[in-house]
């Protein structure tokens, strides 16, 4: 069985990418009985939908007044590489 922390994590990677079905699974079940994972669940999707949101308004709003080397900018602070340094 898989432990709070391995769900937190399965479930950080699927808003990323696909997971395995018995992955997926194994989210669901882990989800039927555990309170903290439901919420820290809706919490990340909450995060990630507010983030996209903000992300196509920037896009929208700057679409036509930001230099290419401005937006990239941009794009780079709401997305940094996963293999940077954090810098706070
Ligand atoms: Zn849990």
């Amino acid at each position: 069985m898989l432990n709070c922390n391995d769900i937190s994590k399965l479930i950080s990677r699927s808003m990323d990418e696909r997971l395995a079905w018995h992955q997926r699974l194994a989210i669901r079940t882990h989800l039927l009985y555990c309170k903290w994972c439901r919420r820290f669940s809706a919490q990340t999707k909450t995060l990630r939908a507010a983030t996209a949101q903000y992300a196509d308004q920037l896009a929208a709003t700057f679409e036509d007044r930001l230099t290419p080397e401005q937006r990239a900018q941009i794009l780079q602070n709401l997305n940094p590489p996963p293999d940077s340094p954090h810098r706070h």
